[in-house]
């Protein structure tokens, strides 16, 4: 009999795991996939971790969740700043002095400033759309070039017509500060996030393959306890409905050339490109195998925005006030179950990037064993 099983072995379920087994606690970690690390499972192909969930960059301002992770993994100097493509042209993201020196041939913070400002006046009302509110905030130029045609690829529908509150601010920098993140600690994991995992899970018994909701009669009777990070209505069967996803699908492609943009990321923000952005993976680590080599080959991700159907893999819940009615109902019945705790992006329906998965995996491990 384990003390606990724990089901799903990405960053939520590794670290539950680990503290478990460290605070003296027998474990079981099961994962229906062939692999560990959920969405931050990187694969090695030709001497490239691909990030075959998504591109992933690790950023925090949390020393707790930065002091814990970097046990794990070594961490490199990656910083992400990504470039926009616009029918050719580039820019640098995310809005700083950079950017409006290509669009205007502005030079001083003072000129770049009037420039944003004069345009900013076109709407002078409440506005009453995302194209309006866009323009109400950094002015038409960039608003055509830098947010629309993304915009509307990620949403698929026109600017027009979606609300304004999606974008709720846009930070212009007047500064030459093109570090997208602004976080204290950044980086990639040197060796892929699926290493870092797995010496999270070091010493701990994991079955991959393995199906909890398929087989959990005979698996509940493993351990005292459940740790679930899978969907929360999955977990009930469905019975009140199913909680939404926006989703994501990846074009992997091996490129015979040994730079294909040279850049991790560049975002296509013309409505034409139908993909929104390409990643290049090799560019997380600076273009070099393990043992500081230059790599001969690349590896491009094109990602398109997709409708998700049940069935589709779930990336991004949709915080809407329906999902939420009925994620609240579901955690109800989550609440009334005495042995299972719920955790993680799926279990809690919610979107955590890297860093808060980790300090709410930490806290509830706090709670439990301390
Ligand atoms: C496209 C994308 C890009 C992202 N980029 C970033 C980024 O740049 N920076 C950042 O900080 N965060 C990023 N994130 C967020 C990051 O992916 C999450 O914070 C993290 O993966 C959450 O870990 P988790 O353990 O909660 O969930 P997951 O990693 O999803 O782990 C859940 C695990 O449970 C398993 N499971 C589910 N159901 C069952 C079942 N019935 N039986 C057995 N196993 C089951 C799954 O197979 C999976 O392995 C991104 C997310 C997405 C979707």
């Amino acid at each position: 009999m384990y003390d606990y099983l724990i089901v799903g072995s990405g960053l939520y379920g590794a670290i539950f795991a680990h503290e478990a087994k460290a605070h003296g606690k027998s474990v079981l970690v099961v994962d229906k996939r062939p692999n560990i690390a959920g969405n931050v499972y990187t694969e090695n192909i030709e001497g490239i971790n691909v990030h075959k969930y998504g591109a992933h960059i690790f950023h925090t301002n949390n020393k707790k969740v930065w002091q814990y992770i970097t046990q794990f993994a070594e961490f490199n100097r990656f910083t992400n700043s990504p470039v926009a493509n616009y029918k050719g042209e580039l820019y640098s993201l995310p809005f700083n002095m950079y950017t409006f020196n290509k669009m205007w041939g502005v030079v001083t913070p003072e000129e770049a400033a009037a420039k944003i400002e004069e345009q900013r006046k076109e709407i002078t009302g409440e506005p009453q759309n995302l194209e309006e509110q866009a323009i109400s905030l950094v002015g038409r130029d960039i608003y055509e070039k830098l947010i629309k045609g993304y915009t509307e690829k990620q949403w698929g529908r026109d600017c027009k017509e979606l609300p304004t509150f999606i974008i709720k601010r846009l930070p212009v920098r007047l500064t030459f500060d093109n570090n997208y993140f602004n976080a204290l600690y950044q980086g990639i994991p040197v060796g892929g996030y699926t290493k870092m995992v797995a010496n999270l899970l070091d010493g701990i018994e994991v079955r991959l393959n393995t199906d909890y909701l398929e087989r959990k009669t005979e698996l509940d009777a493993l351990a005292e306890k459940v740790v679930y990070t899978g969907p929360i209505d999955a977990y009930f069967d469905y019975k009140l409905g199913t909680l939404e996803y926006r989703s994501v699908r990846f074009e992997n492609e091996l490129l015979d050339k040994p730079n294909f943009q040279g850049n991790a990321a560049v975002n296509y923000t013309d409505r034409e490109t139908p993909w929104t952005r390409i990643i290049e993976h090799k560019w997380f680590e600076f273009g070099k195998d393990e043992n500081g080599n230059d790599l001969p080959k690349t590896i491009i991700s094109r990602e398109y925005s997709s409708e998700w159907k049940p069935g589709d893999e779930p990336y991004y819940p949709v915080n809407d006030e329906k999902n939420g009615a009925l994620y609240a109902e579901y955690k109800k019945l989550a609440d009334a179950e005495p042995n299972v705790i719920f955790g993680g992006r799926l279990g809690e329906y919610k979107y955590y990037d890297m860093d808060a998965v980790i300090a709410s995996a930490l806290e509830m491990t706090e709670k439990h064993f301390d």
